[in-house]
Order: C-alpha cells, then structure tokens, then sequence
C-alpha cells in the first residue's frame, strides 16, 4: 500500500475527480491524502477514503511537503495548472523541490499519473 498524495489546482479539479474516479478501484488499496477542497472532492464522487489536510492556499501544500520530508508520502498525484498565477506559488514550489529532494514519485499530468499509479 503505497500513501499517495492528491491536490490539483482549481482548473484543474474536474480532471483529476475525473482520473480518481476512472482509476477508483486501484486507489481504494491505497493511502490517500489531499488538499482540502481536491481531496474533498475526489471523496465526494467516488466514495474514496481521503485524509484532508488543509486547503493548498492555506498551508495544504506546505503540508504534503512535511509529509515528504518526513517520509509519510510516497507518491504526489499534482495536477498544476500552467496557466494561471497561484497566490501560494512559493509552498508549490517548496512542495516540488521536497519531492525533487526526496525522489518521490511525482506527476503533474494525467499521463504521468497514469504511469505513477501503474508503478505503485
Ligand atoms: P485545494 O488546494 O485542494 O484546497 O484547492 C489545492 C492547491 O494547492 O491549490
């Protein structure tokens, strides 16, 4: 069982509800932990069970970086949205340079989580 983290930035919440639910039955074996409103949402449509941890914007991000650091994640699902600005840009990077550090299996887009969850 592998403790997978799941955020995804507002435009982008439709596609990973949509790849969470699409991939239900193999992330039911895992440990799931989101953001607050991602993790919230994911729960709300497919009957998963997700940890929540703060809202991104509120710390949810610094978050799942602590988890990393500490060695509680081993997988971040974090589908960015390169498009617009985000007011909490600086934990999003924290975030991805703990990942970096840490060589946690990371992925940003559907197809890279696909390839994350058929790795895990
Ligand atoms: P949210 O946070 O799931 O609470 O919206 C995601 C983010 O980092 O923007």
């Amino acid at each position: 069982m592998a403790r997978i983290g799941l955020v995804a930035h507002d435009e982008k919440k439709n596609e990973l509800v949509g790849w969470a639910a699409a991939n239900r039955d193999k992330l039911g074996g895992h440990e799931l932990w989101g953001t607050g409103t991602t993790g919230g949402r994911i729960a709300a449509s497919t009957g998963l069970a997700v940890s929540l941890l703060k809202s991104g914007p509120l710390g949810g991000d610094a978050q799942l970086g602590a988890m990393i650091a500490e060695g509680r994640l081993d997988a971040l699902i974090f589908f960015i949205d390169p498009l617009a600005a985000q007011p909490h840009d600086v934990d999003i990077k924290a975030l991805i340079r703990l990942a970096t550090l840490y060589n946690t299996l990371f992925a940003v887009n559907h197809a890279t989580a696909n390839a994350v969850l058929a790795a895990i």
